[in-house]
C-alpha cells in the first residue's frame, strides 16, 4: 500500500503550519517572504475617503494586521485585535462590554493588573466586581443568581495555577446572559482553546509565550463573534490602545515557533516539577499535569499539556524565598514569564503586591510562594541551578 500523503488542506490546518503561514503570505508588492515593518502613520487616498483598507495607523496598520490574521488562524477565531500591552487588551475589553451599574464575576486568582483595573479604576465608574473561586462550579452557579454582565476567568491562574472549567462555566454564563472571557496567556491556543470550549473572547498578553523572547509588550483579543469584534475594534480605535508595527513584526516572527516552544516548555516544566516534588526544602508543588495536582483530571481534559509554569512553596516562608531566589545563577529573578529564558517571580512582593493581603491569602498567594517560568534551556542545567541555590541558601542560613 502506498503511504498516505496528507492533502494540502489538512496540512494547512495543523497548528505548526498555521503558526508559520496562517493568515498571511509573502508581501504581494515585492515578494518579500516576511511581512515588512510598515513604520508608517498615514495612507494615500485615491479619492475622498477611498483607500486600500488603511487610513491612519491608530485604527489599522498592515504589519499589525498581518499579526492579527496569524493569531486568528491559530485559534480559528473570526477575528483578532492586537493591543499595545496585555493590560491595554483587558482595559479595552472592559470598556467595550461594560457600563456603569454592571457587575463582573472574576476568578479570585488572576494577574494583579486585572485586579487593579477592576478595583482601582473601573469601580469609580460604577462597575462592581465579585472575586470568587471559579474552580468551584457551585460557587459560580451561586454568583450567577444575581445579574452579571461578564465572567472573567484566568486558567491556569496566575500565580497558583488553579484551574477553572471553561466549558461548564461558559454554558452557565450564557444561560445567565453574561459574556465569558478567558485569559489564556499561560497556555496559548496551542495548549488550550477557550473559543472551542464556548468562551466569547480569548485574551492574551502576547508579551509572554506568543512573542516568546522577552522583546516586546503586547496583547490580543480573539473572538468568533463578529458583532463583538466590531465593537472591540471601534473602542480600540477610539482609545488608541493599538499595537505598534515593530512590536507586531517581532511578535509575528516569534509566534512561528510557538507550537514547538510550548511543547518544550511543557516537557522541561514537567521534569522540574517532578524534581521539586522530591526536595525536602519544598512544602508544595503545583503543576497541572502532575499526578499530585488537585485538578489533574480537569487539566488533562481541558489542556493539551501542562504548560511552562510551576508554582511552588518553600518551607521557611519569606526568609527562605529571599535566600533561595538570590542564590540562583542561571534562572533570573524577574517579573515576566513565557519566554526562552527561565525566570522566577515572587508574587507577594512583585506581580501581586497591590492585591489586598486578605484576598492574596485567601487565594493561596503566601510569602513562601514562588512562580517559576521554565524556559528552553537544558532542563539538567536548570535542575543543577535549583540544587545549587538550595545548597547555597542553606549554607548562608547556617553561617
Ligand atoms: N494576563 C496575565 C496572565 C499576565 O500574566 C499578564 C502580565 O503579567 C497580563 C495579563 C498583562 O499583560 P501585559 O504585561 O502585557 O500588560
Amino acid at each position: 500500500m502506498s503511504p498516505q500523503i496528507p492533502s494540502s488542506s489538512s496540512l494547512a490546518s495543523t497548528l505548526a503550519t498555521e503558526a508559520i503561514h496562517g493568515g498571511t503570505g509573502p508581501d504581494p508588492e515585492t515578494g518579500a517572504l516576511l511581512t515588512p515593518v510598515h513604520q508608517n502613520t498615514t495612507y494615500a487616498q485615491s479619492d475622498l475617503g477611498v483607500h486600500r483598507g488603511f487610513s491612519y495607523s491608530r485604527t489599522g496598520n498592515p504589519t499589525v494586521s498581518a499579526f492579527e490574521k496569524r493569531l486568528a488562524a491559530l485559534e480559528q477565531a473570526h477575528s483578532a485585535t492586537a493591543f499595545a500591552t496585555g493590560m491595554a487588551a483587558t482595559t479595552t475589553l472592559f470598556l467595550s462590554l461594560l457600563k456603569s451599574g454592571d457587575r463582573v464575576i472574576c476568578s479570585d486568582v488572576v494577574y494583579g493588573g486585572t485586579v487593579r483595573v477592576l478595583r482601582q479604576v473601573l469601580q469609580a465608574f460604577g462597575v462592581n466586581t465579585d472575586f470568587i473561586d471559579t474552580s468551584d462550579l457551585n460557587t459560580v452557579k451561586e454568583a450567577l443568581r444575581k445579574p452579571a454582565r461578564l465572567v472573567f476567568l484566568e486558567t491556569p491562574a496566575n500565580p497558583t495555577l488553579k484551574l477553572s472549567d471553561i466549558e461548564a462555566i461558559a454554558q452557565l454564563a450564557r444561560k445567565a446572559g453574561a459574556w465569558t472571557v478567558v485569559d489564556n496567556t499561560f497556555l496559548t491556543p496551542v495548549l488550550q482553546r477557550p473559543l472551542d470550549l464556548g468562551a466569547d473572547v480569548s485574551l492574551y498578553s502576547t508579551t509572554k509565550y506568543i512573542e516568546g523572547h522577552n522583546s516586546t509588550v503586547g496583547g490580543a483579543l480573539l473572538t468568533k463573534n463578529d458583532e463583538l469584534a466590531e465593537r472591540l475594534r471601534f473602542v480600540q480605535g477610539t482609545l488608541g490602545t493599538t499595537q505598534a508595527p515593530w512590536e507586531a513584526w517581532l511578535s509575528l516572527r516569534g509566534v512561528k515557533t510557538l507550537p514547538l516552544r510550548m511543547e518544550r516548555h511543557s516537557a522541561n516544566a514537567a521534569s522540574l516539577a517532578a524534581w521539586l516534588e522530591d526536595r525536602p526544602e519544598v512544602e508544595r508543588v503545583d503543576y497541572p499535569f502532575s499526578d499530585s495536582f488537585p485538578q489533574v483530571e480537569l487539566a488533562r481534559r481541558q489542556q493539551k499539556a501542562g504548560g511552562g509554569l510551576i508554582s511552588f512553596r518553600l518551607k521557611g516562608g519569606l526568609a527562605a524565598v529571599r535566600a533561595f531566589a538570590v542564590a540562583l545563577q542561571r534562572i533570573t529573578l524577574a517579573e515576566n514569564l513565557g519566554a526562552v529564558e527561565s525566570l522566577i517571580t515572587h508574587p507577594v512582593t512583585m506581580t501581586h503586591a497591590s492585591v489586598p493581603e486578605s484576598q492574596r491569602l485567601r487565594a493561596g498567594i503566601v510569602p513562601g510562594l514562588l512562580r517559576l517560568s521554565v524556559g528552553l534551556e537544558d532542563p539538567q542545567d536548570l535542575i543543577a541551578d535549583l540544587e545549587g541555590a538550595f545548597q547555597r541558601s542553606k549554607a548562608e542560613a547556617i553561617a
